[in-house]
């Protein structure tokens, strides 16, 4: 069973997942710590539950989902995974974080590329993985179908969808990729987003301003 830890970091209030099972072993998906107390905050949870973590994984590669992802990785000496048309966004991480004045270094290329169709797997558990572009190009959520939660991203939010101003940002094809594959998932399915509390899939098809079956403000 794939047990959850959420924080929330950075300028941005950015969602981090720390997901393990009974292995212990783990992974640290949109690792988005920006200081040293917050990246203390993910290490005291590392061993409070006495954790092995084995991947840095990304929903896509906007800077407040990337900010952590060099430190996870010396830290831990860990792979990066991401959709391989991610790979600009993450590229872009360094000039947009002196834009906004960040203390922020580099995210390394990814090591590892996953696709739809494909598995996300540590210790006994598997996630499938869902493309949903839209928001951010290479955008991914990953599915626990025994557990009934998908991780996200930025795609959907409670109450709201993700933005589609940013470069590569693209307002159908988010509405196609909510309705065709977050849409698809059962209604009990708790969404854990990139911002903000979580939600389900039976409430955001009833009642999301932008995006419902058959509707889409776009
Ligand atoms: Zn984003």
């Amino acid at each position: 069973m794939i047990s959850l830890r959420k924080f929330t970091f950075n300028a941005f209030a950015e969602n981090t997942y720390l997901l393990y099972d009974e292995t212990k072993q783990a992974i640290i998906i949109d690792p988005g710590m920006m200081d040293n107390s917050e990246e203390r905050l993910m290490l005291n949870a590392i061993a409070e539950e006495e954790l092995n973590p084995v991947k840095v994984v990304l929903t896509h590669g906007h800077i407040d989902h990337v900010l952590g992802v060099d430190f996870c990785m010396k830290k831990f000496g860990i792979p990066l995974v991401s959709h391989k048309k991610a790979l600009p966004t993450i590229g872009m991480a360094e000039q947009v974080s002196r834009m906004y004045g960040l203390p922020f270094t580099t995210c390394p290329d990814p090591t590892e590329f996953i696709e739809e169709g494909e598995q996300l797997t540590f210790g006994n558990s598997s996630m499938d993985v869902l493309f949903v572009p839209g928001h951010a190009p290479g955008h991914v959520a990953f599915v626990d179908h025994d557990g009934k939660k998908v991780i996200a991203g930025d795609v959907l939010f409670q109450g709201s969808v993700g933005r589609v101003d940013l470069p590569g940002g693209d307002a159908p094809l988010l509405a196609k990729s909510i309705q065709e594959k977050m849409y698809a998932l059962p209604d009990e399915m708790i969404v854990y987003c990139g911002h903000g509390p979580e939600t389900t899939i039976g409430i955001e098809k009833q009642s999301n301003p932008f995006v419902r079956p058959g509707f889409s403000a776009f």
